[in-house]
């Protein structure tokens, strides 16, 4: 790839398009939809051209909304429909109802139903298909569980067309992963990719690992490769960051809060079981309990976005978390104080910094988060005296955010030492922590996020190693550790492509130099059985030592046995 290739046009694939539609005298008109990863790659698009591709949401009925967005943005915006049917099938079905708790962990929560995945597929080709028609597209960029499929569309179309795709949510483990009826496919489906990115080397390495035990692929850990038929992959960790400046300017510009006290422990989540919202109002009550000294003097301010309130998880959620609020300011409130604040509904960014500046502690202790965007933003927002950050291990932003106090966020002694610390912890210690986060956070914003991975995506893929005798031995190490191995081998289709006529085959120097790693083994014994002539599989084969198998057994030789030749072989002899 050239240095002129390495800013040309982009083809950005996401489940949502950019934008929202707002209607002004009658008029639809579409707006840059709020949101971090938005407002860098919308600019990263006007500057090199290309398109983004991805459901409007509702039905956009407007085409010339779209064109007019399209002419200002100076980039393509390619509406996909969705059928109400898909929509329930492809995004609350599949994506939200069976992949979004698989990823985050929650086996349990995982709906199956074979009509969705058939509707996944369905539309993952449809996506495909608009990107295919960027024709001078230099690199296609899918974002996120809902598109993992597709690339290998997109694949067949274009076969030279470079692919990158990021995961905005966890990669779980492998075997957690391998519950998943399609699971082969879906990795398939990323592994279609040149580039794989993630936010942490965990998600990462269980990646590699899936691709490892659930396709035999080859992957090299150290280097981030994976071989998948002809193509090496690469796989890439790329945590997301914010935009920092954008944060502290709002948190700098909003509005002085009035009552100094009571203090405020700030929640912002959606409306999502792997948000663990009840598991935080549970560890707020055990703090009253236990510590009657913030009683009147600490409110829980907890801000819950709706979100899929059409699937009856989310509705179970609501339920729960509006009964849970309900017993703990029943339990605790007095004349002059209510311990839980409880909003149930969306925040703008500007008014959110403004709550982020003024919260003493921030409680982020999702039980499972592929990064959390809050503890940045909150981090960001601290212009005036720092509050304190209570993370949880389980989220992503936990592997670089070290200053932060980090809690188990199953374990409510945990959460309710880490809130008394953070309420009891003096100004020097939370200054020296944010001020440490932000640094960090300045360094690793979004915009560094994207070139980073920009670079990434159209940098020349180097293969991965060649087969290296430790490769076998790990691998055997699993498989037959101090045991003896007898290993046999097919010839034709196994150790060699099939080709057009039999003499044109040939083995690759990987198998070569593999099988010579096995035969170099004092605990291996290789025998290579065919339907060739031995005097043909001779010719192919140079691997002195080695057993090998003519005629489906009629002759043998090597090993150190004494050569078999059927006594009738002269009578199948072709004349
Ligand atoms: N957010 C918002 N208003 C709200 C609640 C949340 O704008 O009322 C934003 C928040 O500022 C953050 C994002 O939603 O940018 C949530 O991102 P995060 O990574 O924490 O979680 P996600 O919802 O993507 O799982």
């Amino acid at each position: 790839m050239t240095a002129r290739a390495s800013h040309g046009r982009l083809v950005v694939v996401s489940n949502r398009l950019p934008v929202i539609s707002t209607s002004q005298r009658g008029r639809t008109r579409l707006e840059r939809a709020p949101g971090g990863l938005v407002s860098a790659l919308d600019p990263a698009l006007r500057a090199r051209g290309g398109r983004w591709i991805g459901w409007p949401g509702g039905k956009l009925r407007d085409s010339a909304a779209v064109d007019e967005y399209s002419r200002e943005a100076g980039y393509e915006l390619v509406p996909v429909a969705l059928s109400t049917r898909e929509v329930r099938r492809f995004y609350l079905g599949f994506a939200n109802g069976t992949l979004w708790p698989l990823l985050h962990s929650f086996p349990t929560r995982m709906e199956l139903d074979h009509e969705d995945w058939v509707a996944y597929e369905t539309v993952n080709r449809r996506f495909a298909a608009a990107a295919a028609a960027s024709e001078d597209a230099d690199l296609v960029w899918i974002h996120d569980y809902q598109l993992m499929r597709v690339a290998p569309h997109l694949r067949r179309a274009r076969a030279e067309t470079r692919i990158a795709f990021f995961l905005h949510v966890p990669f779980p483990h492998f075997d957690l992963f391998r519950l998943l009826p399609w699971d082969r496919e879906l990795l398939r489906g990323l592994l279609a990719c040149d580039l794989v990115g993630f936010h942490c080397a965990d998600y990462a390495a269980n990646f590699m690992d899936c691709a490892e035990r659930l396709l035999g692929s080859r992957v090299d850990r150290e280097a981030g490769k994976i071989e998948h038929g002809e193509r090496t992959v690469t796989v890439g960790v790329f945590p997301l960051g914010i935009d920092t400046a954008r944060f502290a300017k709002l948190a700098e510009g909003a509005p002085d809060r009035e009552a100094v006290d009571p203090r405020i422990v700030l929640g912002v989540d959606r409306l999502d079981y792997t948000k663990g919202i009840p598991e935080k109002i549970v560890a707020f009550e055990r703090l009253l309990e236990l510590h009657p000294e913030h009683l009147e003097h600490v409110v829980l301010l907890q801000i819950a976005e709706p979100s899929r309130d059409e699937l009856p998880e989310y509705q179970r959620l609501k339920r729960q978390v509006d009964e849970l609020v309900g017993r703990v300011n029943g339990r605790f409130s007095t004349s002059r104080w209510t311990p839980i604040r409880y909003l149930r509904r969306s925040i703008p960014p500007e008014e959110l910094a403004g709550l982020y500046r003024d919260a003493d502690v921030a409680l982020v202790t999702p039980l499972r988060d592929g990064m959390n965007l809050v503890a940045k933003e909150y981090v960001a927002s601290q212009t005036r005296e720092p509050g304190a950050l209570i993370l949880s291990l389980l989220a992503g932003a936990a592997e670089s955010m070290q200053e932060a106090l980090h809690v188990n966020p199953y374990n409510v002694d945990a959460v309710v030492a880490a809130l008394d610390e953070a309420l009891k912890m003096d100004a020097a210690e939370r200054t020296e922590r944010i001020r440490a986060l932000q640094q960090r956070e300045r360094r690793h914003d979004v915009h560094a996020w994207l070139a980073r991975f920009l670079e990434r995506a159209v940098a020349p893929v180097a293969g991965i190693r060649p087969y290296e005798p430790r490769d076998f031995a790990a691998w055997l190490r699993r498989a037959a550790e101090g045991q003896r191995i007898a290993l046999f081998l097919d010839f034709d289709g196994t150790l060699a492509e099939i080709a057009s006529h039999p003499s044109q085959v040939s083995m690759r120097d990987s198998t070569v130099s593999a099988l010579a790693a096995c035969a170099a083994r004092k605990d291996t014994d290789i025998a290579i059985v065919s339907g060739r002539a031995l005097s043909d599989l001779q010719t192919f084969v140079p691997l002195p030592g080695a057993v090998l198998v003519g005629n489906h057994g009629l002759e043998i030789v090597g090993g150190g046995l004494a050569p078999f030749l059927h006594p009738d072989l002269p009578h199948f002899e072709v004349r």
